[in-house]
């Protein structure tokens, strides 16, 4: 009944030495336990166990070695291709470990690897600081550190995992050990973009900014104007200060109405942000202009609403080095298609502090690939199904001539190896290095998995 094949007697035991709880399929929050944000994923994992601290890690990692289980390493759930459940394994389960902690004086934050964006945003703006992270306040820190991590104040202040001081890490043997610029320096440098490959990260160190309030919202126009706006977009972006981060989406209003939309974020002084976002808010005019000061947290949670929880997802991004007006047209053409109002065709600009990072600095190869567009169906019938991810594959494949071939890992369903490795570019035969060094065997093989054989 447990769905993993060892007896009940060592299932008992490894559940009397675990402080958090061990959920079984036979249990009444079994369900609830494997659920994760992306409905489509329905995996019956043989056990559940949730951690509720470091020595609880090591205790699922060495009892998932000695009985050769497959091992999933579950965070904030988002990830969209369900990396945090598996069919039959165990799931190390850190959503109770969400604790964070703030120290104004160093301006420094240490969060659980359970944490979700929400959770640090609510301690740190507390001292009027913030920590670079993602746009959507229950995705998992860890996921999305590990992965790289854009969000509103990535132009200024760069990726989130460029912002890590250090990590404390369960190896695959159960070690505890920490990843800084001093101790491990080759974990340290894999875990900044290499994903869940190396083992499961119990804290994050980061260094946080300080930003208390923000200039942003909202803009929207009607989907006739997508092309000149998205033109705009691109021609504004390119002179825009760093201090502002602005997306622009093909999308449907919630009622109904096809749109294309920018949400903007400016992270610097408030007079200073109105004057530049003028010409912004005065082209077209738009239908909607509901930019305004706001506290950051208010900022991180502004698009939570487009991502409800319990919705079917299919994803993928390419990077595109230009937005020409042969990519917009694409856009528009493929946005045009989308047949599921909760579907949104993305245009993220990046340029700025992450691209001043060298890419033999950390395993994040991504950085001059400055437009990412993503591609994010989501809908709410299962039946559906089919169309929607043909209209993501379809899109994707138009992009493909124009993409730099780096695709941001994170946002994507079903990344190919291929697509793994040429996202890595020269960083992969490092990575395979130290994958080899910390986890040989792939016990962590349910991330944007990089083989230890490669060369
Ligand atoms: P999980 O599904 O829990 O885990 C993701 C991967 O990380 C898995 O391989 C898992 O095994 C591994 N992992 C999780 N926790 C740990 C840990 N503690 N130690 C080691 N490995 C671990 N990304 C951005 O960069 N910016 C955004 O603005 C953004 N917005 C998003 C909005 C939504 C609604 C969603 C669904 C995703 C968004 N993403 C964004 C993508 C996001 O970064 C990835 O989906 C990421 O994988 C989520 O991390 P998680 O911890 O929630 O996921």
């Amino acid at each position: 009944r447990s769905g993993v094949r060892i007896g009940t007697d060592l299932i008992d035991e490894f559940a009397v030495g675990l402080a958090g709880r061990l959920i079984r399929p036979a249990d009444a929050d079994y369900d609830e336990a494997r659920r994760i944000w992306n409905a489509a994923i329905d995996r019956h994992p043989g056990l559940v166990s949730r951690c509720l601290g470091v020595a609880d890690v090591i205790h699922a990692v060495k009892f998932a070695a000695r009985n050769d289980l497959l091992v999933a390493v579950r965070g904030g759930g988002h990830n969209v291709a369900g990396r945090a459940l598996c069919d039959n394994g165990i799931v190390v389960d850190l959503s109770a470990m969400r604790g964070v902690l703030v120290e104004p004086k160093t301006r420094t934050v240490r969060v659980q690897g359970g944490a979700t964006l929400g959770d640090l945003d609510r301690e740190t703006h507390l001292h009027g600081l913030a920590v670079p992270v993602g746009v959507v306040s229950k995705t998992g820190v860890a996921g999305l550190t590990l992965g790289g991590g854009v969000g509103w104040l990535v132009r200024k202040h760069g990726l989130s995992c460029d912002n890590v001081i250090s990590f404390e890490l369960v190896t695959a043997e159960g070690r505890l050990l920490t990843a800084s610029a001093e101790e491990h320096p080759d974990l340290f440098w894999a875990l900044r973009g290499g994903g869940g490959n190396f083992g499961i990260v119990t804290c994050f160190t980061f260094r946080a900014q300080q930003i208390s309030s923000v200039f942003g919202g909202l803009i929207v126009h009607g989907r006739n104007k997508a092309r000149e706006v998205l033109r705009f977009y691109r021609d504004f972006m390119a002179t825009a200060p760093e201090e502002l981060t602005a997306y622009a989406a093909m999308l449907t209003t919630p009622d109904g109405m096809p749109a294309v939309g920018i949400v903007a974020c400016w992270c610097g002084d408030m007079e200073e942000g109105a004057r530049v976002l003028a010409p912004l808010r005065a082209f077209g005019p738009p239908l909607l202009d509901a930019i305004q000061p706001m506290p950051y947290p208010s900022m991180q949670k502004l698009l939570d609403g487009a991502f409800p929880d319990g919705t079917h997802n299919y994803w993928k991004a390419s990077f595109v080095p230009q937005l020409t007006d042969t990519v917009i047209d694409l856009l528009v053409e493929h946005g045009n298609r989308m047949e599921s109002p909760l579907s949104a065709c993305l245009v993220e600009f990046y340029g700025g502090a992450p691209g001043r990072v060298s890419r033999a600095d950390s395993a994040f190869a991504q950085r001059n690939a400055e437009y990412n567009i993503g591609m994010t169906a989501q809908w709410t019938d299962p039946a559906e199904s089919e169309r929607h991810i043909a209209w993501v594959r379809a899109m994707y494949d138009a992009f493909e001539p124009h993409s730099s071939g780096m695709h941001l890992l994170n946002f994507q369903s079903e990344p190919a190896e291929d697509v793994i490795r040429a996202s890595f570019g020269d960083n992969y035969s490092r990575l395979a290095e130290v994958k080899r060094k910390y986890d040989p065997m792939n016990f962590f093989s349910l991330n944007q998995n990089i083989s230890a054989a490669a060369h």
